[in-house]
């Protein structure tokens, strides 16, 4: 097929339909017809008008990368073409540390770089939700507290310093603060689906897509939609400790190189766990994730 049309950004999707952004950032409906689940959000694609004057997804140009997770045996999308992930994590409802370890890996996985964000930093009791986030910042993850709420503008503003001329995919479950903090950004950023999925008759139920939203000074935040699990079967088990920092430092020490880390004899891994160098927690998440992987 030759090269038709114009190239945009998909910045919705609804089954078929996908709302599409040129690069003035005008939105628009676009359908795609026989192929279902080809496109995803992030995507860029080229866009055609049919006789009727509707516009049509024609092809998608090549994906600099894909994010993914699964839910039981089933791999699902998240975006493409992102270049971080943000993973928003609160003491409260709950602090499920597997959540933001297994956010890591997927980033990881992808090839892109991550950010760990501890919200409602106001709310009494936090001390573990710190002391968690501090260990990341130890591993050499990039990390930020900070208060959607009782600390909008420094919230806005140390965000805006880490997002800025970046495309950013938001994760967290849900509870966690993420669409707080997605307005603080991008005011309005509900707005635009939800009148696109009126006109599209589906009345209140919008998206169960992501969703991409320019930033004011450049880049770009998608907001994913809430889930609770992460599932991580796309992933490859023995990429799995190089992406574990501190098992990756000495995993090259043990004496086979296809170590597993689980019960071969001389394996560093498990030497700098007896050691006290190895948090046990990790190590526990780490097995437990190995098993899913070759499950
Ligand atoms: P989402 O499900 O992750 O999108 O979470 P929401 O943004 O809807 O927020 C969930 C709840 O947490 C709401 O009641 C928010 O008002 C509240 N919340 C969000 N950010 C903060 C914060 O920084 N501090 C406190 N105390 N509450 C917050
Ligand atoms: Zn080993």
């Amino acid at each position: 097929m030759t090269d038709r049309g114009t190239t945009a950004r998909v910045t919705a999707g609804f089954g078929r339909n996908y709302l599409v952004e040129d690069t003035h950032g005008t939105p628009r409906l676009a359908t795609r017809r026989g192929k279902r689940g080809d496109i995803i959000v992030g995507d860029q694609v080229r866009v055609s008008l049919d006789p009727s004057g509707q516009a049509v997804i024609e092809s998608a140009l090549p994906r600099a990368s894909v994010l993914m997770r699964a839910e039981g045996t089933r791999e699902k999308t998240l975006a493409a073409n992102i270049e971080q992930i943000a993973i928003v994590f609160a003491a409260r409802p709950a602090f499920n540390p597997h959540f933001v370890w297994r956010a890591l890996l997927a980033a990881h996985g992808a090839g892109i770089g991550a950010l760990a964000i501890l919200n409602k930093n106001d709310l009494p009791d936090i001390e573990p939700a710190r002391s968690f986030l501090a260990k990341l910042a130890a591993l050499g993850y990039r990390t930020l507290g900070v208060s959607a709420k009782a600390g909008a503008n420094e919230a806005r503003e140390a965000l805006m310093h880490v997002l800025r001329d970046r495309t950013t995919l938001l994760v967290g479950q849900s509870g966690m603060g993420k669409s707080t903090l997605l307005n603080l950004l991008v005011p309005g950023a509900g707005a635009p689906t939800q009148e696109f999925s009126h006109r599209l008759n589906l009345g209140k139920q919008t998206t169960s897509s992501s969703r991409w939203f320019g930033l004011p000074g450049g880049g770009a935040l998608v907001d994913s939609p809430g889930f609770q699990s992460f599932g991580l079967r796309h992933l490859d088990a023995r990429e799995l400790a190089a992406a574990m920092p501190e098992l990756a430092q000495v995993a090259g020490q043990c004496r086979f190189a296809d170590c597993g880390h689980l019960d071969e004899p001389d394996c560093s891994v498990r030497a700098a766990l007896a050691r006290g160098e190895i948090d046990p927690a990790r190590y526990a998440f780490y097995r437990q994730v190995m098993a899913e992987l070759r499950g």
